[in-house]
């Protein structure tokens, strides 16, 4: 019975600062939290030991962090302001993502809802990323040489930037990203494989595009670990994204990554990444779609591990 892992059962949650107007409105976290628990058990992540985040992250960026010792430019370039729920909300994502990880290795899927904070570099943060979740348990079930090939799918609607710079001379970790070409960041990074699509990209040009492009390339590299980076800022409304898809679309995009993995038995890391969408109720409703698509593909492969 798949599980998923979470970073917004944390204290830290409720703990910080008003979240920033695009984010998520704080009322509907529960309605997020009651659909998902209706369909999976629901479980709070262990914070990450900081030795992990080190292996990725610079030691003195870690620390300075830590102490709040952080410049205005810095936090400008985080999207908002230090805060001490920040580092324990950061822990406690990339705990998550750890905890799915494992699920991954040992069921076939892993799932946090939260994570994908891709927009962290080794040393500075960008984009709501304080720490890279992804890259932080990548490198460390690479390390302990419990896997040879990641690939990281990230079909967030903004490139990797930070995933792409950390794992530019790592052979063994492979990066994909689909994102709008005229989005966030403005300087791209160059990643494993980078597919830019157009503004107002709808549900029939991005689909031909994961199938004819990015799915080939995963199923190429044949990794025996994926994480996917399921954001949900690619639909049409959300405040942040550019590309147009509906409800269905993403459904469909969801279903194909999460039957690849399913059908070719390949171990699966999933996380929300970004969801901005102007209507909250629209970006639950998109939530629990990728939770349902997930569980539908691993539930339709049962002997997929
Ligand atoms: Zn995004």
């Amino acid at each position: 019975m798949p599980r998923a892992f979470t970073p917004f059962l944390h204290a830290a949650y409720t703990d910080a600062p008003p979240p920033r107007r695009q984010f998520l409105p704080r009322e509907f976290l529960p309605t997020l939290l009651a659909g998902a628990a209706e369909r999976l058990p629901l479980l709070a992540a262990p914070d990450l030991p900081w030795a992990l985040a080190e292996r990725v992250h610079d030691a003195a960026y870690l620390a300075r962090w830590r102490r709040g010792e952080v410049t205005r430019q810095e936090e400008r370039a985080l999207g908002f302001a230090w805060h001490p729920a920040v580092v324990e909300r950061g822990l406690a994502s990339c705990g998550a993502t750890l905890s799915a990880t494992w699920d991954a290795l040992s069921t076939g899927l892993g799932l946090n809802l939260g994570g994908g904070t891709h927009h962290a570099y080794a040393d500075h943060a960008e984009g709501f990323s304080f720490l890279n979740d992804v890259a932080i348990a990548a490198r460390h079930v690479l390390d302990a040489g419990l896997v040879k090939r990641v690939l990281i799918l990230d079909l967030d609607v903004h490139q990797g930037n930070g995933t792409a710079s950390i794992f530019r001379d790592e052979a063994r970790v492979f990066t994909l990203s689909l994102h709008a070409e005229h989005n966030y960041p403005f300087k791209k990074e160059v990643g494993d494989l980078d597919v830019a699509l157009p503004d107002a990209t709808g549900d029939a040009d991005y689909l031909a595009v994961l199938d004819r492009a990015v799915l080939p390339a995963v199923q190429a590299f044949q990794p025996d670990l994926l994480f996917y980076l399921a954001g949900a800022d690619v639909l049409a409304g959300d405040q942040l994204g550019r590309l147009s898809l509906s409800l269905e679309g993403l459904r469909a995009r969801d279903g194909r990554v999460y039957g690849w993995a399913a059908q070719t038995r390949t171990p699966l890391v999933s996380l929300m990444a970004g969801g901005y969408h102007r209507d909250p109720a629209t970006l639950v409703r998109a939530r629990l779609g990728t939770l349902e698509a997930a569980l539908g593909a691993f539930a339709a492969a049962p002997d997929a591990v």
